[in-house]
C-alpha cells in the first residue's frame, strides 16, 4: 500500500499528457494487490504492447471513487473481490457489457454475467476448535444456528460483503425465513459481538474463545502456509468443514472485475479481460491469493488448498448472489447480527 502514491502519479502523469495520448493504456482500477500481480501485469504488456496505469485502493473506497469521478473516470477496469461490490458496480450502472466469444467459452455460465466476470473462486468454509466442538455438529451451514452450539460462535460483521453472500446463497437456496432462522440461531449462539476479520476468528477459535467460525479458504490457506510457528502450531488446533456437502455444497465467492461504461480504452479493456481468462494469467490471478482460477480446466498446485481435501461446490449463479444482497442485510438487521 505504501506504493499507492507513486502508482497513481505515474497514472494521473499519462492520463494527462497529450504528447501520450496515442501510448497504448489501459487505466486499472484494482482491489487486488498481491506479489503475483506484478508478473500478470507485465506479461499483458509484454503480449499486447499495452501499458497499464494500476490505481490500487480498498475495494469500497475505488468503488466510491469510481462514481465520484463519473463521466470524467479515467478507469477503464474495475477489479475487485466478491460478488456483493461487483453487483453493486453493476447497480450503479459503472460497468457495460462485454460480449465476447472467448470469456464465454472460459468462463462457466455461472461465474459470469453480462458486464461482469468473475476470474477466481475461494469458498467459505467452517473452522472450529478441535476440542471445543465436534466436526459432526458443524456439518452445515445451518448447524451454526443449532442452540448446543450457544456461546461458541464468532463471526465476523454481517454487514460484511462476505457474509452477506453467504446469506444471499441461503436465501436463494432455502427461502427468505428459513435464512432469517438461521442468522437468529447464529446470532444467539454468539461468544461475543461480531468485530475483526476471518483471520481474527480463526486465531479466536484456536485459542478456545470461540468454538467455531466460518472463514473464506484463503485465510485458512495462507495461515496453513505460514512461515511462523507459533501460527502453524496455531492451526494445529482447528478443524476445517466443507459445509452443506449433503445439499447444495460450499458457498462459494468470487473476485472479479468488469470494463466500465465510461471506460477511455475500451478495447484494451476487453482485451485485458480476455488475457485474465488465459491459462497462464489464470495462473497468477488465482495463486497470488491461494484461491482457485474460475477456468475449469486451469489447475493449481496449492499444497495448503489441496491439504482442506475435494469438495463439492455451490454452482449458484453469481447473479443469484447480486439478486439477494439487500434482503440478506434486511435479515442481518432484523437478527441483530451487527
Ligand atoms: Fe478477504
Amino acid at each position: 500500500m505504501k506504493l499507492m502514491p507513486v502508482l497513481f502519479a505515474a497514472a494521473t502523469f499519462s492520463i494527462l499528457n497529450p504528447a501520450l495520448a496515442d501510448e497504448k493504456i489501459l487505466n486499472l482500477y484494482s482491489a487486488r494487490h498481491y506479489q503475483t500481480d506484478e508478473a500478470l501485469y507485465a506479461n499483458f504488456t509484454q503480449q499486447t504492447g499495452i501499458k497499464i496505469n494500476r490505481i490500487e485502493g480498498k475495494e469500497d473506497e475505488l468503488l466510491e471513487r469510481i462514481k465520484n469521478e463519473g463521466a470524467n473516470s479515467p478507469a477503464d477496469i474495475f477489479l475487485t473481490v466478491d460478488a456483493a461490490r461487483l453487483a453493486k458496480a453493476h447497480e450503479l450502472g459503472l460497468f457495460s457489457p462485454v460480449s465476447s466469444k472467448l470469456l464465454e467459452s472460459r468462463i462457466p455460465a455461472h461465474l459470469r454475467t453480462d458486464d461482469w466476470f468473475s476470474f477466481s473462486t475461494r469458498a467459505r468454509v467452517i473452522v472450529y476448535n478441535k476440542v471445543a466442538v465436534k466436526p459432526e455438529e458443524v456439518q452445515n451451514y445451518a448447524d451454526l444456528a443449532n442452540p448446543r452450539l450457544k456461546g461458541k460462535l464468532c463471526s465476523r460483521s454481517g454487514s460484511h460483503p462476505y457474509n452477506l453472500s453467504l446469506m444471499a446463497a441461503l436465501i436463494a437456496h432455502q427461502g427468505e425465513a428459513k435464512a432469517e432462522e438461521i442468522a437468529r440461531g447464529m446470532v444467539s449462539n454468539f461468544a461475543r459481538a461480531p468485530k475483526g476479520g476471518d483471520t481474527d476468528q480463526i486465531k479466536a477459535v484456536a485459542a478456545g474463545e470461540c468454538g467455531v467460525t466460518i472463514s473464506n479458504t484463503y485465510y485458512v490457506a495462507r495461515l496453513l502456509r505460514s512461515t511462523k510457528m507459533d501460527e502453524l502450531k496455531m492451526m494445529e488446533k482447528v478443524g476445517i468443514i466443507w459445509p452443506d456437502q449433503a445439499g447444495n455444497g460450499a458457498h462459494i465467492n468470487v473476485s472479479g472485475g468488469g470494463v466500465l461504461k465510461t471506460a477511455p480504452h475500451r478495447e484494451a479493456a476487453v482485451q485485458f479481460l480476455e488475457y485474465l481468462a488465459s491459462d497462464q494469467a489464470q495462473r497468477y490471478f488465482a495463486d497470488g491469493n491461494n484461491e482457485w482460477p474460475a477456468v475449469e480446466s486451469v489447475k493449481v498446485a496449492n499444497p495448503a488448498l489441496e491439504s482442506l481435501g475435494k469438495f463439492k461446490a455451490d454452482k449458484l449463479p453469481v447473479k443469484n448472489l447480486a439478486m439477494y444482497q439487500t434482503k440478506a442485510q434486511m435479515i442481518f438487521d432484523r437478527a441483530g447480527f451487527k
